[in-house]
């Protein structure tokens, strides 16, 4: 599954993430139709959902992140995991709020939904037991961690 799911968004598979400009690029969308649906800059890339959204930024914010300023999800590999995640289960963790972002993404794009980051940290928060019975063993510890980082910052979002 983490490889999977690292794979849609590495290089090898350039263009996975339907993004607006991946869209664009394959001339699905118009220029006038290939901003962020979010913040409306003018061209939504994988990176912009991910990283460089002012919605993402304050998601990883809140969750206790540090991505690099220019993160690139090219190189997501090699950022540093939570540092209050068990390493074991930090890539996990990271995939779930990956996965988590782009859902939501997704509802306000399809959905008309309002992006909202209260919602976003509760999603995650309601997933993370699901996600941490693809662990191996028992992660009890895993799943508190997660959920600290998903709670901890709530009040200043
Ligand atoms: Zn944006």
């Amino acid at each position: 599954m983490v490889n999977n799911l690292y794979g849609h968004i590495s290089p090898k598979k350039k263009g996975r993430v339907q993004s607006r400009a991946s869209l664009l690029h394959k001339n699905i969308l118009a220029v006038a139709e290939a901003g962020c649906p979010i913040c409306h800059a003018p061209l939504e890339t994988a990176n912009h959902i991910f990283f460089e959204c002012p919605f993402a930024r304050r998601f990883w914010g809140a969750v206790g992140f540090q991505f690099p300023h220019a993160a690139d999800v090219k190189l997501l590999h090699g950022y540093a995991a939570h540092a209050a995640v068990p390493p074991d289960s930090a890539s996990t963790f990271t995939l779930l709020c990956l996965w988590n972002l782009w859902k939501h993404r997704n509802a306000v794009v399809f959905r008309e939904q309002q992006p909202c980051l209260p919602l976003l940290l509760h999603l995650c928060r309601s997933e993370a037991r699901f996600w941490r019975a693809r662990l191996p063993g028992d992660q009890e510890l895993a799943e508190a961690a997660w959920l600290g980082c998903l709670t901890e910052n709530i009040a200043s979002v």
